[in-house]
C-alpha cells in the first residue's frame, strides 16, 4: 500500500470510527454470532496475492463486526466496563502508526519518560503514598504474577531465581474466598502451587476475616511452610467487596510477608477523595495494580502496578544479554526489568492524552456519575417487592435477583438465569452473572462513558419487563 492509498482509506476509516461511536447504541450489546460462524465465513488458508482493501474493510463490516461484543454500548453492563474514551483512540491511532517497541529507554526514550511522569500523575490523583514508583502492565493479572514473584524472591534473597524452587519450601500465599481467578492463576505460574493458596474466609460484607488470616498463617507457620504474600482485594470482581486492608497490613508487618493490593477494577475511584478510606493502611502495602482500562476512560490495555521497593523489582526480572545493554545503563529506567514481558507497547501515550484531555474533574465526574447510577438504580431495586440486592454495593456495581413469591431455591436460580438469558438476548443490554452464598444472581455495573440516565432506565424498564416473562415451568 503506498502512502497516498493509506492517506484515502486512513479518512475512510476515520469516519467510519466516528459513525461507529455515534450509533454504537444502534448495534446489540452482546453479539448474536453461534459459535463457529464466524469461521466459516473466513477462508481455510491465507490468499496467495494480495488483495484491495475496499474488500477488507467490507468483509471487516460484514464477517466481523455481527461478531464483535460493543464495549463501549451504553447498555454494556457486564463483567467490569473496559472503557475507550476518544482522547484514548486517538491516542492509540498515534502509537499504532509509531509502532515503537519501547523495552528500554534507549528504544523510545519519549515512551519511558512518559511513562514515568504517567504513573507519577496517576500515582498523585489517587493519594497512593510517594515512595511508590510504577510501571504500565498490559493486565492486572501480569501485574499480580510479577508481585508474587518478586515477594517469593526477596524471601530468598534473590536465590531461587537461579537455584529453582528446589532450595525452599512450601510457599503460602493468602487471599480472600473472593479473590479473583488471576491470583489463582499467578500462583500456578510462579510455582508455589494452588494447593497453598489459602482462601480466608469472609465477614458478612465479603471482606477478608483479619483474623481468620492470622490463624491461617500461624498454622502453615507450625507446619513449616512459608507464608510468602497476601493478597488484598479492593473490589472484588462478583460484588465489589473490600478487604480491610490495615488490620491485613498490620499482620503483614508482623510476619514480613509480602502485601499485594489487587484493586484492578476499583481503584479507579481512589481518584475520588471519598473513596480513599479504601487504601487506608496503604502505607503497609508492598505493591498495587489497577486498571485505567476497566474504568479511566483509556481503552485496553493498560494497567498500573506500583511497588514499593523498585530494586527487588528490578532484581527479579532483570537479565542482561549484550545484545540488550545500553550505554545509559542504569540512569536510566529500563521497563523491561520491570516484569515479564521484554517488547513493550507506548502504553503511556493513551494516558496522557485521556488525563490531559479529562483532567482531574472531568475523571471525577465521570466515576460519580456511575456511581451514582448505581447507587440509584440499587435502591429502585430494593425497594421492587420482586427483586432483592444480595450483598453491599458501595461503588458502580450490584448485585441482584428476581425473586417472585412462591419458588423454591432451585426455581428461584433458574428463574434468574432465564431472566440473564433473556435479557442479554434483547440487544439492549449485557449483564453477567455470579454466584453469592450459593444463590444465582445478576451483576449490574455500570461505566461505559456512552451510558446516560436514560439508559439507566430503560435498562430497568427492560429487566422488570423481562422478568414479567420468566417462568420456571
Ligand atoms: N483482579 C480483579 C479484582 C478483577 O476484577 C480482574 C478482572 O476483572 C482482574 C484482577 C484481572 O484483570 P486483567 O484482565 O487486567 O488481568
Amino acid at each position: 500500500m503506498d502512502n497516498s492509498e493509506f492517506r484515502k482509506q486512513a479518512h475512510k476509516f476515520v469516519d467510519w470510527m466516528a459513525d461507529y461511536l455515534e450509533h454504537v447504541e444502534d448495534y446489540p450489546v452482546k453479539s448474536t454470532a453461534r459459535p463457529g460462524e464466524i469461521t466459516a465465513q473466513i477462508p481455510d488458508s491465507a490468499p496467495a496475492t494480495g488483495e484491495n482493501m475496499d474488500d477488507i474493510f467490507q468483509d471487516f463490516q460484514n464477517i466481523i463486526l455481527p461478531g464483535m461484543t460493543h464495549w463501549q454500548h451504553p447498555g454494556f453492563m457486564a463483567y467490569f466496563p473496559a472503557n475507550a474514551s476518544p482522547p484514548s483512540v486517538l491516542a492509540e491511532m498515534l502509537t499504532s502508526t509509531l509502532a515503537a517497541q519501547c523495552m528500554s529507554w534507549q528504544t523510545s526514550p519519549a515512551a519511558t519518560e512518559l511513562e514515568e511522569r504517567m504513573m507519577d500523575w496517576l500515582r498523585q490523583l489517587t493519594g497512593l503514598p510517594e515512595e511508590f514508583v510504577g510501571c504500565i502492565q498490559d493486565t492486572a493479572s501480569t501485574a499480580t504474577l510479577a508481585a508474587l514473584l518478586c515477594a517469593r524472591e526477596r524471601l530468598h534473597k534473590f536465590a531461587t531465581n537461579h537455584s529453582g524452587l528446589s532450595i525452599a519450601g512450601t510457599h503460602t500465599t493468602y487471599a480472600s474466598a473472593e479473590v479473583h481467578s488471576s491470583v489463582d492463576k499467578a500462583v500456578r505460574i510462579a510455582g508455589l502451587g494452588s494447593d497453598n493458596l489459602r482462601k480466608i474466609t469472609v465477614d458478612e460484607n465479603f471482606a477478608m476475616n483479619p483474623e481468620d488470616l492470622e490463624h491461617a498463617i500461624e498454622s502453615d507457620l507450625n507446619a513449616g511452610c512459608i507464608p510468602t504474600c497476601v493478597v488484598v482485594t479492593l473490589g472484588s470482581t462478583s460484588l465489589s467487596a473490600i478487604d480491610p486492608l490495615r488490620k491485613i497490613g498490620e499482620i503483614c508487618q508482623k510476619y514480613k510477608i509480602w502485601l499485594h493490593v489487587d484493586a484492578a477494577w476499583a481503584g479507579s475511584a481512589l481518584v475520588l477523595p471519598e473513596f480513599r478510606w479504601m487504601i487506608d493502611g496503604i502505607d503497609l502495602a508492598d505493591s498495587l495494580v489497577f486498571n485505567p482500562h476497566k474504568w479511566l476512560l483509556t481503552q485496553f490495555d493498560c494497567s498500573a502496578f506500583f511497588v514499593r521497593d523498585k530494586a527487588a523489582l528490578i532484581q527479579t526480572f532483570e537479565i542482561l544479554p549484550e545484545y540488550l545493554k545500553t550505554r545509559e545503563g542504569d540512569r536510566v529506567n529500563n521497563y523491561r526489568d520491570w516484569g515479564i514481558q521484554l517488547g513493550r507497547r507506548f502504553r503511556a501515550l493513551k494516558l496522557w492524552f485521556v488525563l490531559r484531555s479529562y483532567g482531574q474533574e472531568g475523571l471525577q465526574n465521570h466515576l460519580r456519575k456511575h456511581i451514582g447510577f448505581c447507587q440509584d438504580l440499587a435502591r429502585k431495586v430494593e425497594d421492587h417487592r420482586e427483586f432483592e440486592l444480595l450483598a453491599p454495593h458501595p461503588l458502580a456495581l450490584f448485585c441482584f435477583r428476581y425473586k417472585p413469591e412462591g419458588l423454591d431455591k432451585e426455581e428461584l436460580d433458574l428463574a434468574n438465569e432465564r431472566l440473564l438469558e433473556k435479557i442479554n438476548d434483547s440487544g439492549k443490554l449485557y449483564l453477567t452473572q455470579t454466584r453469592i452464598n450459593g444463590q444465582y444472581a445478576l451483576r449490574f455495573v455500570s461505566g461505559s462513558p456512552t451510558t446516560e440516565q436514560r439508559h439507566i432506565d430503560e435498562a430497568w424498564a427492560l429487566i422488570q419487563n423481562i422478568a414479567l416473562t420468566v417462568t420456571t415451568k
